[in-house]
């Protein structure tokens, strides 16, 4: 049977991307991608780039403050929302540019237009037009999800935030995961008076307890008015702003409501159901180590699989997809040891166990340092950075190391290199500090703290 292309990709964002350029451009094959909306999808339009495009943008307040200390004779100003956004758009423009001529330049057509799956070798466009093809990605990534309570339409989720024509002066954030710690953040240092409600006991579930700590601390000490235990009920918009019914003290009147609840993946309506491939209870596309649906002809990756729903895990799942369907050589993305960062001021980075897992795991040892930085207790602010390693004591290896610093992100990328290696606790300890830096600590922690289940 001849098909129309080799592959045929719905959903321009970072996974489906990767996956097109490296089918075509190295694997050879005649490759199509649908996109309806607009190329590179949540990362780049409305997720990680322009947010911590945001996050440079908050924090020059505290900055500007800091450099006065330091003996500059400097004020601040104001913070122009639009003169800010429109050099956003323009710079989302040119990654979008850059994004589309990349696919262009490896051969691939693309259709700008929503596009369903109506069998396992065919896709239908918004317009009718039906393209076969011998292998279907699915890469639609995802969307905020909003609870359903009286009111819900009047929420923003984070999509909303950067098409802003103004920023409220107040906002309730719902939620405690990423997007709401880290806009929090953001607002708040571009002014905002930010109170956040978060249903459980701390925010930022499924980190290292003591780094989500010193995170939820440090942003209470910033000004951040932050409720656990507290739920919302309802919204009614009132002559003075937003009312939020909520029970555990988050209720009040608010010029916006944002809602950070999480993500659904977008399988709506894709046809997918009809065609035998399971879905999972999030609606995720159900898939095998090799991206793999029930269909043969059908994969799918990134964020409508609902694995781990991060950009650089999407572009390793669309490169192995890619690989092993048209390079020939076939490998499953490694989702082991996957590090993050979540950017809230200060940053948490991350990679590996928290301290709870791993104690559930082994016997460990824990080491922790917490100090004042020196450039920021030079200014005379109180913020504390956290490193911490939790460590097997069977086989001395690094199994989690969490951070909360400035900077967090760009250490933790590299202490995950060696983590991922297989370092121990003495590969760190001989490896001489540079000093002076904040990252130096990462091998001066002498001694453990604690023990946990000794052997
Ligand atoms: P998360 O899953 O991180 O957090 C969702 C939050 O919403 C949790 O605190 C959850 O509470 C709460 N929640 C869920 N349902 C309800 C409800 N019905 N009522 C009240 N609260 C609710 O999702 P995000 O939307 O923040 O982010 C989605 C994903 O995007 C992340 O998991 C991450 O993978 C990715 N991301 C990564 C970033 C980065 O790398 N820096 C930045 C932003 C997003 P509970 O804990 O009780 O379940």
């Amino acid at each position: 049977m001849t098909f129309d292309v080799d592959l045929f990709v719905i959903g321009g964002g970072s996974g489906g991307v990767r996956a097109a350029r490296i089918a075509a451009s190295e694997g050879g094959a005649r490759v199509a991608l649908a996109e309806e909306y607009r190329m590179g999808g949540t990362c780049v339009i409305r997720g990680c780039v322009p947010k911590k495009l945001m996050v440079y943008a908050s924090a020059f307040p505290a900055q500007i403050e800091d450099a006065r200390a330091y003996g500059w004779d400097v004020t601040g100003g104001d913070f122009s929302w639009p003169a800010f956004r429109t050099a956003l758009d323009k710079e989302l423009i040119r990654l979008e540019n850059a994004y589309r001529s990349g696919l262009v330049n490896a051969g691939v057509t693309i259709h700008p237009s929503r596009a369903v799956v109506e069998d396992a070798h065919t896709v239908r466009l918004a317009d009718g037009q039906r393209i076969t093809a011998k292998h279907i990605l699915i890469a639609t990534g995802g969307r905020p999800f909003v609870p359903q309570i009286p009111g819900a339409d009047l929420a923003l989720t984070s999509n909303d935030v950067f098409l802003l024509d103004a920023l409220p002066a107040s906002v309730l954030i719902v939620g405690g995961g990423f997007i709401a710690c880290e806009f929090a953040c953001i607002l708040h240092g571009l002014g905002v008076q930010v109170t956040l409600a978060y249903r459980g006991e701390q925010v930022l579930r499924g980190f290292d307890d003591e780094a989500r700590g010193h995170v939820a601390d440090a942003m209470t000490a910033r000004g951040i008015d932050i409720h656990c235990h507290s739920d919302i009920t309802a919204l009614e918009r009132t002559a003075d702003g937003i009312r939020a019914t909520a029970t555990g003290g988050a209720g009040g009147t608010y010029d916006a409501v944002l809602y950070a609840t999480g993500r659904k993946p977008n399988t709506d309506g894709l046809g997918l159901g009809a065609l035998g491939i399971g879905l999972g209870s999030n609606g995720e596309v159900l898939v095998d180590d090799y991206s793999q649906t029930a269909v043969p002809s059908i994969y799918a990756v990134g964020d409508v699989t609902d694995r781990i729903a991060l950009t650089p895990v999407a572009i390793r799942e669309g490169h192995a997809f890619a690989d092993t369907v048209f390079k020939g050589q076939v490998r499953k993305a490694d989702h082991e040891l996957v590090a993050s960062a979540v950017f809230t001021q200060p940053e948490l980075g991350t990679v590996g166990l928290t301290e709870a897992a791993a104690a559930a795991q082994e016997p460990i040892e824990v080491y922790v340092a917490t100090f004042r930085p020196m450039q920021t207790l030079f200014a005379g602010r109180q913020d504390r950075a956290l490193f911490k390693l939790v460590v097997s004591q069977a086989t001395r290896r690094v199994l989690g190391c969490h951070i909360v610093a400035p900077g967090a992100g760009e250490m933790i990328q590299l202490a995950a290199i060696a983590i991922k290696m297989g370092a121990t606790k003495e590969d760190f300890d001989r490896t001489v500090a540079v000093h002076p830096t904040i990252a130096e600590e990462l091998v001066t922690m002498k001694s453990p703290v604690r023990r946990v289940g000794n052997a």
